[in-house]
């Protein structure tokens, strides 16, 4: 359906004389799982170890649940091992080290990921220092966070990874342009902003990162070719912040109650979806955007474990 939704945008920018692109998350990560799958039984072929992902979920959080039940269900469809334990929400951080020692020392298992969040009780940074580097797809360890700056090979936090990944599928214009990046978690915004800055494609952006502290947020934004919206307040991008053919990525989800859905929610992004688009060269929708390139960039990351390994 977006591509319909695609055709109505170019319509309306028919004006403009330059059509609206969304950048199609659904479609392009289920192509990089076919992609995937390819490689796989190349491996299998060649009699060599395909790749196998473990996570661990403490607790019951509701969205949490489902992020994994959804990383468990791409790793069967590409062919990966997975491996997915599940811990009570009063296991403590003992026990939680313990079993991240476990996985530290499995041969069997490549590479694994711990949800987060992690109950309040339990220090997340003892936890991501606990987690062995070179099994470390999602890239929070300090080593491998050193390696992305300074753009060694490495593990790349699953959601930049999937942006840079859906902007060199859509070959997005970086080169020289001025990126705004609203949000500096370490696992979305402050990565986002270094991957723009490096020296390659996608890249060579002028990268300005905003945060809760940042003055003229508005004014900035307006000068800004591409936005990358991380800060999880729905619709907090509305079109009088964006210049006329700015790239917009959408990362916001917010689940807002809704009960005429089977789910009991809906997901809202960061942007005003609706009225930024028709000023936009390119844009992510929610759902169906970067969420779907996050999960696919996790694959992309356990495959790259046989490469990191050669
Ligand atoms: P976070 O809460 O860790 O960080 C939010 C950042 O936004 C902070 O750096 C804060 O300074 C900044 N911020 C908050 N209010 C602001 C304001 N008014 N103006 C400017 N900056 C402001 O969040 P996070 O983990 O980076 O996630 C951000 C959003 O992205 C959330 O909605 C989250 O659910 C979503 N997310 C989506 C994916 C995906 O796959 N699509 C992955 C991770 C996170």
């Amino acid at each position: 359906w977006w591509k319909k939704r695609n055709d109505e945008y170019d319509a309306r920018n028919a004006l403009r004389n330059e059509p609206m692109v969304v950048l199609d998350g659904k479609e392009t990560s289920a192509k990089i799982r076919q992609e995937l799958a390819l490689k796989v039984k190349e491996l299998k072929a060649q009699g060599r170890k395909v790749p196998h992902l473990a996570a661990i979920l403490v607790g019951e959080d509701g969205a949490s649940r489902t992020y994994v039940n959804a990383k468990v269900r791409d790793c069967e469809e590409v062919g990966f091992g997975s491996t997915l334990i599940k811990l009570p929400a009063e296991t403590t951080e003992a026990e939680l080290l313990k079993a991240i020692g476990k996985l530290n020392h499995d041969e069997d298992i490549d590479g694994y990921i711990v949800q987060l969040p992690l109950p309040k009780h339990i220090d997340e940074t003892k936890i991501l220092l606990a987690v062995d580097p070179r099994k470390d797809v999602d890239g929070f360890h300090p080593q491998n966070v050193g390696k992305m700056t300074l753009n060694l090979p490495t593990y790349i936090p699953a959601t930049p990874q999937g942006i840079v990944e859906l902007l060199r599928r859509y070959e997005v214009p970086t080169e020289g342009k001025n990126c705004v990046v609203i949000g500096r978690s370490n696992i979305v915004g402050s990565p986002m902003s270094i991957l723009l800055s490096q020296h390659n494609y996608p890249g060579n952006c002028t990268v300005t990162l905003c945060h809760s502290r940042t003055r003229d947020l508005e004014e900035i934004c307006r000068n800004a070719d591409i936005i990358v919206a991380a800060l999880g307040r729905p619709g907090f991008v509305t079109a009088d912040m964006v210049k006329e053919g700015a790239c917009v990525i959408d990362v916001g989800i917010t689940r807002i109650d809704d009960s005429s859905k089977k789910s009991g929610f809906r997901l809202l992004g960061d942007v005003d979806f609706d009225a930024v688009a028709p000023k936009c060269s390119f844009i992510t929708p929610v759902p169906g955007g970067v969420g779907p390139m996050t999960r696919a960039a996790l694959m992309m990351n356990t495959m790259k474990v046989t490469e990191l390994e050669d």
